[in-house]
């Protein structure tokens, strides 16, 4: 039997990655504005391997980084399709991992692609969590700011569970928090407190802000009371393979 690693060493090769897509909404126009990039592996044997059971051993042997390059390769070639076949243009987000981050060439190799895939930089996101715009700070900030310089947008995932300082939320040229699904049960009255918390503070700094797994009518009511500008959950739709997404898009023109 294979090792769990030596299998995800081949899983590139073998073409057992496939991309998820989770529309995200805008509260006011009703459009979709965006679409998170999640990856799944198609194990043969054990069916689909979510990521959280597969990213901390990439992460940890290193394959992180030339899986995650797919990843970005792949969605954004899959995003300038949709533009040419007629959809009104979305931006994809894409998650990035810590040891990605560290890569010196990060940012050239995110050029490359958008050369490559011919897409333009302004359709592009990546997401990376609060604990990790909080480390290593200085190398930090030269990367968002590369990715800045190129175009290229950057969102906080995942916000309120790690810990964030102010002072480089301010500075940093971030231009979206996503509001962690964990605050989103409006059942405990506090949750509540801290979404309208997280909202204003989004504004205050010229952010926008995302609230994830949205998953009720009551829920989504909250935010759009609040003003919240975009919701990505079940509500509204899974994550979808590309080819069952397109009922949901609209045709410019
Ligand atoms: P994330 O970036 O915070 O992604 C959101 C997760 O919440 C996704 O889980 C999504 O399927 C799930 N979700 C969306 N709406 C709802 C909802 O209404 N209710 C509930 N309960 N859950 C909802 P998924 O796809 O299993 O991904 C888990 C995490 O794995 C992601 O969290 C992200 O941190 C990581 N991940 C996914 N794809 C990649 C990738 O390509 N690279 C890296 N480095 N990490 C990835
Ligand atoms: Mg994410
Ligand atoms: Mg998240």
């Amino acid at each position: 039997m294979q090792s769990m690693e030596n299998e995800l060493r081949n899983a590139l090769k073998k073409r057992q990655f496939e991309i998820h897509y989770q529309p995200q909404k805008s509260v006011k126009s009703g459009r979709i504005v965006g679409l998170e990039a999640l990856l799944r592996w198609k194990h043969p044997d054990k069916g689909s391997i979510p990521p959280m059971d597969f990213i901390p051993l990439a992460e940890r042997t290193g394959l992180i980084n030339e899986i995650g390059e797919w990843v970005i390769y792949e969605a954004c070639r899959q995003n300038k399709r949709w533009q040419e076949d007629g959809y009104d243009p979305m931006v994809v987000s894409v998650n990035l991992s810590a040891v990605q981050l560290d890569q010196t060439n990060l940012i050239e190799k995110v050029k490359c692609i958008l050369k490559n895939t011919d897409l333009d930089p302004e359709y592009l996101e990546l997401e990376i969590t609060e604990s990790m715009s909080m480390s290593n700070e200085e190398n930090i900030l030269e990367t968002i700011n590369g990715f800045h310089q190129l175009g290229v947008s950057v969102s906080i995932d995942d916000f309120g569970t790690g810990y964030s300082s102010l002072k480089n939320l301010s500075l940093y040229p971030i231009t979206k928090i996503k509001i962690d699904k964990m605050f989103i049960d409006g059942s405990r009255e506090h949750n509540k407190t801290i979404v309208k918390s997280i909202i204003h503070l989004s504004h205050a700094l010229n952010m926008k802000v995302i609230a994830e797994g949205v998953e009720t009518k009551e829920q989504f009511a909250f935010l759009e009371r609040e003003k919240c500008d975009e919701i990505q959950g079940y509500y509204f739709s899974k994550p979808l393979p590309p080819d069952e997404l397109n009922q949901f898009f609209l045709r410019s023109g």
